[in-house]
């Protein structure tokens, strides 16, 4: 589930590119990433009304934009997870 409540999207200049930006929940740091604005929305618009996972709603953007997305969780704590 998408906690799109804490999720900041803010359309850049050139109308192509968005950019997301929200605190990572475990060191509580703001980050932010560029992406695409057609493939971040179509992507939306197919895991809300298509209820697929994150992976099949954007199947272009790296795991760890689908995680920033999904949970937030930067690549520095989700890097520092992975080692346990
Ligand atoms: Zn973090």
């Amino acid at each position: 589930m998408i906690d799109t409540r804490t999720l900041e999207v803010t359309v850049l200049p050139d109308k192509t590119k968005l950019r997301l930006t929200r605190i990572c929940p475990l060191c509580g740091k703001r980050h932010s990433m560029i992406v695409d604005a057609a493939a971040y929305s179509a992507g939306l618009k197919a895991y809300e009304t298509q209820h697929l996972l994150v992976q099949q709603a954007w199947p272009t953007f790296s795991p760890d934009e689908r995680e920033m997305i999904m949970s937030g969780t930067c690549n520095d704590c989700w890097n520092s997870l992975s080692f346990f």
